[in-house]
Protein backbone atom coordinates (compact mmCIF):
# COMPACT_ATOMS: atom_id res chain seq x y z
CA UNK A 1 0.00 0.00 0.00
CA UNK A 2 1.04 3.02 -1.25
CA UNK A 3 0.45 6.21 0.81
CA UNK A 4 1.48 9.00 -2.44
CA UNK A 5 -0.75 12.00 -3.10
CA UNK A 6 -3.89 11.24 -5.25
CA UNK A 7 -3.24 12.42 -8.70
CA UNK A 8 -6.15 14.56 -9.49
CA UNK A 9 -4.49 16.38 -6.32
CA UNK A 10 -1.48 16.53 -7.61
CA UNK A 11 -2.66 17.97 -11.44
CA UNK A 12 -5.78 20.32 -9.36
CA UNK A 13 -8.34 18.52 -10.89
CA UNK A 14 -11.73 16.94 -10.13
CA UNK A 15 -12.06 13.09 -10.87
CA UNK A 16 -14.36 13.73 -13.86
CA UNK A 17 -12.71 15.96 -15.83
CA UNK A 18 -12.20 15.36 -19.23
CA UNK A 19 -9.03 14.93 -21.18
CA UNK A 20 -8.98 19.05 -22.07
CA UNK A 21 -9.28 20.10 -19.03
CA UNK A 22 -6.55 17.51 -17.81
CA UNK A 23 -4.12 18.35 -20.48
CA UNK A 24 -4.33 22.15 -19.23
CA UNK A 25 -4.00 21.35 -16.01
CA UNK A 26 -0.99 19.96 -16.57
CA UNK A 27 0.72 22.38 -18.93
CA UNK A 28 -0.18 24.93 -16.95
CA UNK A 29 2.00 22.79 -14.01
CA UNK A 30 4.40 21.87 -16.31
CA UNK A 31 5.47 25.36 -17.05
CA UNK A 32 5.20 26.56 -14.05
CA UNK A 33 7.67 24.02 -12.37
CA UNK A 34 9.89 23.27 -15.43
CA UNK A 35 13.59 22.83 -13.60
CA UNK A 36 14.90 25.01 -16.39
CA UNK A 37 13.41 27.91 -14.22
CA UNK A 38 13.31 27.21 -10.78
CA UNK A 39 15.12 30.14 -8.73
CA UNK A 40 18.68 28.78 -7.42
CA UNK A 41 17.18 27.68 -4.19
CA UNK A 42 14.57 25.66 -5.54
CA UNK A 43 15.52 23.77 -7.82
CA UNK A 44 15.41 20.54 -5.26
CA UNK A 45 11.88 21.34 -5.07
CA UNK A 46 10.97 22.13 -8.37
CA UNK A 47 12.62 18.88 -10.22
CA UNK A 48 10.42 16.90 -7.40
CA UNK A 49 7.34 18.60 -8.38
CA UNK A 50 8.05 18.55 -12.18
CA UNK A 51 8.72 14.90 -11.64
CA UNK A 52 5.14 14.60 -9.90
CA UNK A 53 3.03 16.39 -11.72
CA UNK A 54 4.65 14.46 -14.89
CA UNK A 55 3.97 11.26 -13.46
CA UNK A 56 0.66 11.85 -12.82
CA UNK A 57 -0.21 13.07 -16.51
CA UNK A 58 1.43 9.90 -17.54
CA UNK A 59 -1.15 7.78 -15.91
CA UNK A 60 -4.13 10.28 -16.11
CA UNK A 61 -3.46 11.25 -19.75
CA UNK A 62 -3.53 7.54 -20.95
CA UNK A 63 -7.39 6.09 -21.07
CA UNK A 64 -5.97 2.88 -19.85
CA UNK A 65 -3.64 3.86 -17.26
CA UNK A 66 -6.53 6.48 -15.87
CA UNK A 67 -8.85 3.65 -16.04
CA UNK A 68 -6.74 1.42 -13.52
CA UNK A 69 -5.86 4.08 -11.60
CA UNK A 70 -9.43 4.93 -11.11
CA UNK A 71 -10.41 1.21 -9.78
CA UNK A 72 -7.62 0.43 -7.78
CA UNK A 73 -5.36 3.96 -7.32
CA UNK A 74 -2.00 3.49 -6.84
CA UNK A 75 -1.99 0.11 -6.32
CA UNK A 76 -3.24 -0.69 -9.69
CA UNK A 77 0.52 -2.09 -10.29
CA UNK A 78 0.05 -4.48 -7.37
CA UNK A 79 -3.47 -6.20 -9.12
CA UNK A 80 -1.11 -7.33 -11.97
CA UNK A 81 -2.93 -5.10 -14.39
CA UNK A 82 0.29 -4.43 -15.86
CA UNK A 83 0.84 -0.93 -13.98
CA UNK A 84 2.61 1.39 -14.02
CA UNK A 85 5.23 1.85 -11.52
CA UNK A 86 6.45 -1.59 -11.44
CA UNK A 87 6.55 -1.84 -15.26
CA UNK A 88 8.11 1.93 -15.33
CA UNK A 89 5.85 3.29 -16.90
CA UNK A 90 7.05 6.60 -15.91
CA UNK A 91 10.33 6.47 -18.06
CA UNK A 92 12.25 9.69 -19.17
CA UNK A 93 11.53 8.59 -23.08
CA UNK A 94 7.43 8.92 -21.57
CA UNK A 95 8.40 12.32 -20.40
CA UNK A 96 10.57 13.95 -23.39
CA UNK A 97 7.49 12.46 -25.59
CA UNK A 98 4.94 14.82 -23.34
CA UNK A 99 7.01 17.05 -23.06
CA UNK A 100 7.36 17.52 -27.33
CA UNK A 101 3.97 17.16 -27.30
CA UNK A 102 3.45 19.82 -24.82
CA UNK A 103 5.51 22.47 -26.96
CA UNK A 104 4.59 21.09 -30.25
CA UNK A 105 0.90 22.06 -29.41
CA UNK A 106 1.81 25.11 -28.55
CA UNK A 107 3.49 25.88 -31.85
CA UNK A 108 0.71 24.36 -33.39
CA UNK A 109 -2.00 26.68 -31.37
CA UNK A 110 0.29 29.34 -30.85
CA UNK A 111 -2.44 32.38 -30.40
CA UNK A 112 -3.00 30.31 -26.69
CA UNK A 113 0.55 31.42 -25.74
CA UNK A 114 2.60 30.99 -23.37
CA UNK A 115 3.14 33.06 -20.06
CA UNK A 116 5.09 36.20 -20.27
CA UNK A 117 7.67 34.32 -17.74
CA UNK A 118 8.95 31.51 -19.47
CA UNK A 119 12.05 31.96 -20.24
CA UNK A 120 14.10 31.95 -23.62
CA UNK A 121 16.21 28.91 -22.74
CA UNK A 122 13.07 26.53 -22.41
CA UNK A 123 11.93 28.39 -25.20
CA UNK A 124 14.73 27.35 -27.91
CA UNK A 125 15.04 24.14 -26.39
CA UNK A 126 11.49 23.34 -27.16
CA UNK A 127 11.94 24.04 -30.65
CA UNK A 128 14.86 21.96 -30.73
CA UNK A 129 12.89 18.91 -30.07
CA UNK A 130 10.86 19.10 -33.20
CA UNK A 131 11.71 16.59 -35.20
CA UNK A 132 10.41 15.62 -38.93
CA UNK A 133 8.61 11.52 -39.11
CA UNK A 134 10.88 8.69 -38.93
CA UNK A 135 10.03 6.40 -42.18
CA UNK A 136 10.13 2.37 -42.63
CA UNK A 137 11.14 1.40 -45.39
CA UNK A 138 11.18 -3.12 -46.81
CA UNK A 139 14.22 -4.18 -48.31
CA UNK A 140 14.15 -7.61 -49.70
CA UNK A 141 17.97 -9.06 -50.09
CA UNK A 142 19.62 -12.42 -51.05
CA UNK A 143 20.12 -15.09 -48.35
CA UNK A 144 23.97 -14.80 -49.01
CA UNK A 145 23.56 -10.86 -48.85
CA UNK A 146 22.40 -11.63 -45.26
CA UNK A 147 24.74 -13.90 -44.28
CA UNK A 148 27.83 -11.97 -45.29
CA UNK A 149 26.68 -8.46 -45.08
CA UNK A 150 26.62 -5.91 -47.86
CA UNK A 151 26.36 -2.35 -48.80
CA UNK A 152 22.79 -1.95 -50.62
CA UNK A 153 21.51 1.37 -52.35
CA UNK A 154 17.43 2.57 -52.01
CA UNK A 155 15.18 5.65 -53.51
CA UNK A 156 12.68 6.72 -51.52
CA UNK A 157 10.45 9.52 -51.61
CA UNK A 158 10.48 11.92 -48.44
CA UNK A 159 10.35 15.42 -47.64
CA UNK A 160 13.71 16.77 -47.53
CA UNK A 161 14.84 20.70 -47.25
CA UNK A 162 14.63 22.58 -50.52
CA UNK A 163 17.62 23.34 -51.77
CA UNK A 164 16.31 26.44 -53.61
CA UNK A 165 15.64 28.88 -50.73
CA UNK A 166 17.83 26.55 -48.58
CA UNK A 167 14.32 26.30 -45.79
CA UNK A 168 13.85 29.69 -45.50
CA UNK A 169 10.81 29.46 -48.33
CA UNK A 170 11.87 32.53 -49.51
CA UNK A 171 12.77 33.16 -53.16
CA UNK A 172 16.11 34.12 -53.44
CA UNK A 173 16.35 33.20 -49.96
CA UNK A 174 15.66 37.03 -49.49
CA UNK A 175 13.68 37.61 -45.89
CA UNK A 176 11.99 40.76 -44.87
CA UNK A 177 11.03 42.04 -41.08
CA UNK A 178 7.90 40.18 -40.26
CA UNK A 179 5.16 43.06 -39.67
CA UNK A 180 3.05 41.17 -37.42
CA UNK A 181 5.48 41.31 -34.93
CA UNK A 182 8.01 43.51 -35.78
CA UNK A 183 10.28 40.86 -36.46
CA UNK A 184 10.46 39.58 -32.46
CA UNK A 185 8.69 36.33 -33.52
CA UNK A 186 6.55 37.12 -30.49
CA UNK A 187 2.96 38.50 -29.72
CA UNK A 188 1.78 40.03 -27.01
CA UNK A 189 -2.19 39.43 -26.18
CA UNK A 190 -3.97 41.18 -23.27
CA UNK A 191 -6.49 38.44 -22.36
CA UNK A 192 -9.51 40.48 -20.07
CA UNK A 193 -10.46 37.95 -17.32
CA UNK A 194 -12.23 38.13 -13.74
CA UNK A 195 -8.93 38.81 -11.90
CA UNK A 196 -8.33 42.02 -14.29
CA UNK A 197 -6.05 41.85 -17.46
CA UNK A 198 -3.73 38.89 -18.45
CA UNK A 199 -1.08 39.36 -20.62
CA UNK A 200 0.24 36.67 -22.31
CA UNK A 201 2.77 36.36 -24.93
CA UNK A 202 2.45 34.20 -28.15
CA UNK A 203 4.49 32.76 -31.19
CA UNK A 204 4.04 35.08 -33.89
CA UNK A 205 1.65 33.04 -36.25
CA UNK A 206 2.48 35.15 -39.20
CA UNK A 207 5.91 34.04 -38.57
CA UNK A 208 5.93 30.42 -37.04
CA UNK A 209 8.44 32.80 -34.23
CA UNK A 210 11.12 33.37 -36.79
CA UNK A 211 10.77 36.93 -36.37
CA UNK A 212 11.18 37.25 -40.68
CA UNK A 213 9.21 36.24 -43.77
CA UNK A 214 9.91 35.77 -46.94
CA UNK A 215 9.69 38.78 -49.30
CA UNK A 216 8.43 36.81 -52.17
CA UNK A 217 7.89 32.42 -51.81
CA UNK A 218 9.82 30.14 -53.09
CA UNK A 219 8.30 28.55 -55.75
CA UNK A 220 10.00 25.09 -55.26
CA UNK A 221 8.15 24.74 -52.01
CA UNK A 222 5.40 27.16 -51.87
CA UNK A 223 7.04 28.99 -49.18
CA UNK A 224 7.39 25.60 -46.90
CA UNK A 225 11.30 25.21 -46.99
CA UNK A 226 10.83 21.60 -47.56
CA UNK A 227 9.50 19.69 -50.64
CA UNK A 228 8.69 15.97 -51.57
CA UNK A 229 11.55 14.34 -53.40
CA UNK A 230 12.75 11.03 -54.09
CA UNK A 231 16.47 10.36 -53.10
CA UNK A 232 19.07 8.16 -53.01
CA UNK A 233 20.15 6.23 -49.79
CA UNK A 234 22.91 3.95 -49.51
CA UNK A 235 22.00 1.49 -47.17
CA UNK A 236 25.12 -0.68 -44.88
CA UNK A 237 23.58 -4.20 -44.45
CA UNK A 238 25.83 -5.57 -41.52
CA UNK A 239 26.89 -9.51 -41.29
CA UNK A 240 24.62 -11.69 -39.86
CA UNK A 241 21.07 -10.31 -40.18
CA UNK A 242 17.88 -12.45 -40.13
CA UNK A 243 14.56 -12.00 -41.89
CA UNK A 244 12.50 -9.02 -39.86
CA UNK A 245 15.34 -7.44 -38.11
CA UNK A 246 15.36 -3.58 -38.32
CA UNK A 247 18.59 -1.12 -39.22
CA UNK A 248 18.02 2.11 -37.86
CA UNK A 249 19.79 5.39 -40.28
CA UNK A 250 19.86 8.14 -37.85
CA UNK A 251 18.53 11.44 -39.56
CA UNK A 252 17.49 9.85 -42.86
CA UNK A 253 13.85 10.14 -42.22
CA UNK A 254 11.57 13.59 -43.20
CA UNK A 255 12.88 16.70 -42.58
CA UNK A 256 10.98 19.62 -41.13
CA UNK A 257 11.48 23.01 -41.36
CA UNK A 258 14.00 24.46 -38.04
CA UNK A 259 13.89 21.27 -36.83
CA UNK A 260 16.12 17.73 -37.10
CA UNK A 261 15.29 14.74 -39.12
CA UNK A 262 13.42 11.72 -38.62
CA UNK A 263 14.83 8.55 -38.73
CA UNK A 264 15.07 5.50 -41.10
CA UNK A 265 14.02 2.21 -40.46
CA UNK A 266 14.81 -0.61 -43.18
CA UNK A 267 13.00 -3.42 -42.34
CA UNK A 268 14.48 -6.24 -43.74
CA UNK A 269 13.46 -9.93 -45.53
CA UNK A 270 15.85 -12.36 -46.74
CA UNK A 271 14.74 -14.59 -49.67
CA UNK A 272 15.20 -18.24 -49.24
CA UNK A 273 18.31 -20.44 -50.18
CA UNK A 274 18.03 -23.19 -52.24
CA UNK A 275 20.09 -25.70 -50.11
CA UNK A 276 20.29 -24.18 -46.72
CA UNK A 277 17.59 -23.77 -44.12
CA UNK A 278 18.51 -20.64 -41.40
CA UNK A 279 17.60 -21.17 -37.46
CA UNK A 280 19.19 -18.42 -35.90
CA UNK A 281 23.10 -18.58 -36.70
CA UNK A 282 23.01 -22.43 -37.20
CA UNK A 283 21.90 -23.36 -41.02
CA UNK A 284 20.60 -26.64 -42.11
CA UNK A 285 20.34 -28.95 -45.09
CA UNK A 286 19.95 -32.38 -46.54
CA UNK A 287 22.23 -34.48 -48.05
CA UNK A 288 21.75 -37.56 -50.03
CA UNK A 289 24.30 -40.34 -50.26
CA UNK A 290 24.51 -43.83 -51.92
CA UNK A 291 23.58 -47.13 -50.34
CA UNK A 292 26.54 -48.51 -50.79
CA UNK A 293 28.62 -45.03 -49.27
CA UNK A 294 26.88 -45.22 -46.44
CA UNK A 295 27.55 -49.21 -45.97
CA UNK A 296 31.44 -49.35 -46.50
CA UNK A 297 31.70 -45.22 -45.43
CA UNK A 298 33.32 -43.11 -48.02
CA UNK A 299 34.61 -38.87 -48.29
CA UNK A 300 31.79 -36.04 -49.80
CA UNK A 301 32.18 -32.68 -50.19
CA UNK A 302 29.67 -30.74 -48.88
CA UNK A 303 28.78 -27.31 -49.66
CA UNK A 304 29.33 -24.87 -46.93
CA UNK A 305 28.29 -20.85 -46.78
CA UNK A 306 32.00 -20.35 -47.75
CA UNK A 307 32.66 -23.07 -50.58
CA UNK A 308 32.96 -26.56 -50.22
CA UNK A 309 34.07 -29.19 -47.17
CA UNK A 310 35.35 -32.52 -47.47
CA UNK A 311 33.77 -35.00 -44.54
CA UNK A 312 34.07 -37.98 -43.78
CA UNK A 313 31.57 -40.76 -43.60
CA UNK A 314 31.63 -43.58 -41.40
CA UNK A 315 31.42 -47.08 -42.63
CA UNK A 316 27.71 -48.51 -41.27
CA UNK A 317 26.02 -44.63 -41.54
CA UNK A 318 22.06 -44.99 -41.10
CA UNK A 319 19.64 -42.76 -42.70
CA UNK A 320 19.02 -39.50 -40.83
CA UNK A 321 22.22 -39.09 -39.54
CA UNK A 322 23.19 -35.59 -38.29
CA UNK A 323 26.36 -34.31 -39.17
CA UNK A 324 27.56 -30.97 -37.40
CA UNK A 325 30.16 -29.12 -38.95
CA UNK A 326 31.20 -26.27 -35.87
CA UNK A 327 31.69 -22.34 -36.80
CA UNK A 328 30.40 -23.33 -40.42
CA UNK A 329 26.99 -21.58 -39.63
CA UNK A 330 26.67 -17.60 -39.77
CA UNK A 331 28.07 -15.04 -38.13
CA UNK A 332 25.98 -13.86 -35.32
CA UNK A 333 24.77 -9.91 -36.32
CA UNK A 334 26.07 -8.85 -32.43
CA UNK A 335 29.57 -10.50 -33.43
CA UNK A 336 29.08 -12.62 -30.04
CA UNK A 337 29.74 -16.15 -32.00
CA UNK A 338 29.46 -17.81 -35.35
CA UNK A 339 27.06 -20.52 -35.85
CA UNK A 340 27.17 -24.60 -37.06
CA UNK A 341 26.28 -26.25 -39.81
CA UNK A 342 24.52 -29.56 -39.83
CA UNK A 343 24.02 -31.83 -42.37
CA UNK A 344 21.01 -34.18 -42.66
CA UNK A 345 22.58 -37.55 -44.37
CA UNK A 346 19.63 -38.99 -46.55
CA UNK A 347 20.64 -42.68 -47.97
CA UNK A 348 19.03 -43.18 -51.26
CA UNK A 349 18.17 -46.61 -51.86
CA UNK A 350 18.71 -47.70 -55.68
CA UNK A 351 15.82 -47.58 -57.58
CA UNK A 352 16.95 -48.53 -61.05
CA UNK A 353 19.79 -51.39 -61.06
CA UNK A 354 21.33 -52.33 -64.32
CA UNK A 355 22.39 -56.26 -64.72
CA UNK A 356 25.72 -55.73 -63.47
CA UNK A 357 24.11 -54.14 -59.92
CA UNK A 358 21.30 -56.53 -59.51
CA UNK A 359 23.89 -59.33 -59.83
CA UNK A 360 26.18 -58.34 -57.17
CA UNK A 361 22.87 -57.78 -54.69
CA UNK A 362 21.37 -60.72 -55.58
CA UNK A 363 24.93 -62.16 -54.51
CA UNK A 364 25.06 -59.93 -51.61
CA UNK A 365 21.38 -61.07 -50.50
CA UNK A 366 22.60 -64.91 -50.99
CA UNK A 367 25.31 -64.18 -48.11
CA UNK A 368 23.03 -62.53 -45.29
ZN1 LIG B 1 12.09 26.58 -51.36
ZN1 LIG C 1 6.07 37.44 -36.86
Amino acid sequence: MTNKTDYYEILGVDKGVDKEVLKKAYKKLALKYHPDRAPKDKKEKYEKKFKEISEAYTILGDDKKRKQYDSFGHDASAQGFGGFESSGGFSGDNLSDIFKDLFESHFAQNTKGYTEQWGESSFRGAYNTRAGDDLQYGLTIDFEEAVFGCEKEIEIRKHVSCDSCGETGAKNKKLEKCDKCHGEGRITINQRTPFGIFRQVATCDKCNGEGKIPKQKCRHCNGQGIVNDKIKIKIKIPEGIDNDQMIRVEGKGDAIKNGRNGNLFIVINVRPHKIFKREGDNIYMNFPISFSQATLGCKISIPTLKGTKKIKIASGTESGTIVRLRGEGIKNVNGYRTGDQFINLKIQTPKKLNRKQKKLFEELAKSE
